[in-house]
C-alpha cells in the first residue's frame, strides 16, 4: 500500500493569533521549494486543511515518498509530518484500513490515537479508539499498551475526510524561513558560524552570508569551504546570496599604521561595518554572528561590545550561550562539521599579533582607528565585493 496524501503539521505557528494565515502562507511556498527538486509530477497540490498542510502525492510520488521524507525533515516551521492513507469518513471504512495498515510484523505493543477536528463525524475519538483498537488486537494478536507503544495507529477525521497513519517523522520545528525577515550572517569558514545561521533560519529569517577572506595573501581555501556549507545550509533556505570581500588591503593599512595589539579588534570593527553596509543594500535587519561567550580569549563581553559599537544595526549570537560540543554535535547535524575542520588559511591568522589585547577600551582603539581613513576603505572593500547567488 502507498500513501496519498503526507499530512504537515505545525506547532508555534498555528498559535500566533492574525499572523497564522501569513505563517501557513509561508509554509506552504516553502514546502513549494523544497519539493522544487523532485519532478512536477510528484504531487498534485499542496493545500492547507485545518492547521495542516497536505501534500497531495501523485503516482511518482508514492514511489518517491522515502526521498520526498528525507527531504522534508529540513523543512523549518514543521513540527512533524505523515504519509497518510486517505478514506472516507465511514467508521467500518477507516477500521479496514487501520487493520490493514497494522498487519506488520515489525511490533509487538501499539494504541489508536483519533483526532476529530471534524465533528460532524458520529462517533467520538474515544469510541474510535476502543473499537478500531479492538479489531486491530483481534486481527493481529498483538498488545495494547497506551503508555509505551511500539506503533500507534493515528487516525485524524477532519475536513469530510478521514486519514490513517502509522509513521510521523519530525521536519525542524521553529518557524518558517522568510516570516521573520532577513539578515546578513557572518561566515567564516569555522564550525561555529553556520551552526548560527542555521538557528537564524530556524527563527525564520531568511539569511544571506558575509565572507573575508585574505587573498590573495591566504589561497582560496577558506572561499571554498564557505561554498560548502552554503550547499549544505541549501536545504533548509533554497535560495542563498553570498558576497566575497577582500580584507587584505584593510589588513595591510592596520598592520602598517595601527598598534599590534589592537589588530584583531580593528579587522573585526572593519567586518561587522562593511557587514552592516552590505546588509542595507540587502535590506537584512540584522547581523549574525557564531560568537559564543568566553570561547577564545577575544570573544570577551569588553571585545564583544567594543567590536559591536561600531555599527548600529542589532548583531545577534544565536550561539551565545551554547557549550563547544552542543556546537559541534549541531554542526554534525547540519553537515558542516567535516567541511569546517578542512584546513585552511583564515584571514584573521594572517598578520596576528603575538599578544592580542583581550579587554580593548574602547577609547584606546578609536584612537588607533584615527589613524586610518575608515570611509574610504569601507567603500572600496564594497565596491570590490564579488556576490555569488546559490539556488
Ligand atoms: P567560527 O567557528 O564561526 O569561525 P570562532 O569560534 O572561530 O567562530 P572567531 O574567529 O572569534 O570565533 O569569530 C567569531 C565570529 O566572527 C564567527 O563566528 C563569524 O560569525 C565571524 N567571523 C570571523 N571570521 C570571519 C570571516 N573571515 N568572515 C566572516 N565572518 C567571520
Ligand atoms: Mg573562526
Amino acid at each position: 500500500m502507498k500513501p496519498d496524501v503526507i499530512l504537515c503539521h505545525y506547532g508555534e505557528i498555528g498559535l500566533k493569533g492574525k499572523n497564522r494565515g501569513y505563517f501557513e502562507k509561508k509554509l506552504q511556498e516553502n514546502l513549494r521549494k523544497t519539493l522544487k527538486k523532485f519532478s512536477p509530477d510528484t504531487f498534485s497540490s499542496i493545500g492547507r486543511m485545518f492547521g495542516r498542510l497536505i501534500i497531495r502525492l501523485n503516482k511518482q510520488g508514492q514511489n518517491e515518498i522515502d526521498s520526498l521524507n528525507a527531504a522534508l525533515k529540513n523543512v523549518c516551521g514543521m513540527v512533524y509530518f505523515a504519509p497518510a492513507f486517505k478514506v472516507v469518513q465511514n467508521k467500518d471504512k477507516i477500521t479496514k484500513l487501520a487493520v490493514e495498515l497494522m498487519s506488520v510484523e515489525d511490533y509487538n505493543s501499539f494504541r489508536v490515537t483519533t483526532r476529530r477536528t471534524d465533528k460532524d463525524f458520529p462517533v467520538s475519538k474515544q469510541k474510535m479508539n476502543e473499537d478500531v483498537g479492538a479489531a486491530i488486537l483481534e486481527a493481529t494478536g498483538k498488545m495494547v499498551n497506551l503508555n509505551h507503544p511500539d506503533k500507534t495507529c493515528f487516525i485524524d477525521i477532519v475536513d469530510g475526510k478521514a486519514f490513517v497513519y502509522t509513521e510521523r517523522f519530525n521536519g525542524q520545528s521553529g518557524l518558517p524561513v522568510g516570516v521573520s525577515g532577513k539578515v546578513m550572517s557572518m561566515l567564516s569558514g569555522g564550525i561555529d558560524s553556520p551552526v548560527a545561521a542555521y538557528y537564524a533560519m530556524k527563527r525564520g529569517a531568511v539569511v544571506s552570508f558575509v565572507h573575508f577572506h585574505s587573498v590573495p595573501y591566504t589561497n582560496e581555501a577558506s572561499i571554498e569551504k564557505v561554498r560548502e556549507m552554503i550547499e549544505k545550509l541549501q536545504v533548509f533556505q533554497q535560495k542563498i546570496s553570498l558576497h566575497l570581500v577582500e580584507l587584505a588591503p584593510i589588513q595591510k593599512e592596520v598592520m602598517v599604521l595601527t598598534a599590534e595589539k589592537y589588530r584583531i579588534i580593528l579587522y573585526r570593527r572593519f567586518m561587522v561595518r562593511i557587514s552592516e553596509a552590505l546588509a542595507k543594500i540587502q535590506k537584512a535587519k540584522a547581523l549574525v554572528t557564531g560568537d559564543s561567550l568566553g570561547q577564545v580569549a577575544s570573544q570577551t563581553l569588553e571585545n564583544m561590545s567594543v567590536i559591536e559599537e561600531a555599527i548600529s544595526v542589532p548583531l545577534l549570537r544565536p550561539l551565545i550561550g551554547f557549550d563547544k560540543l552542543e556546537i559541534i554535535t549541531k554542526a554534525r547535524e547540519i553537515e558542516t562539521y567535516d567541511i569546517s575542520i578542512q584546513p585552511d588559511q583564515d584571514c584573521c591568522a594572517l598578520f596576528v599579533p603575538k599578544h592580542p589585547a583581550t579587554k580593548a577600551r574602547l577609547v584606546d582603539v578609536i584612537i588607533e582607528e584615527k589613524k586610518l581613513d575608515v570611509e574610504m576603505l569601507i567603500q572600496q572593500a564594497i565596491k570590490n565585493v564579488k556576490t555569488e547567488i546559490f539556488e
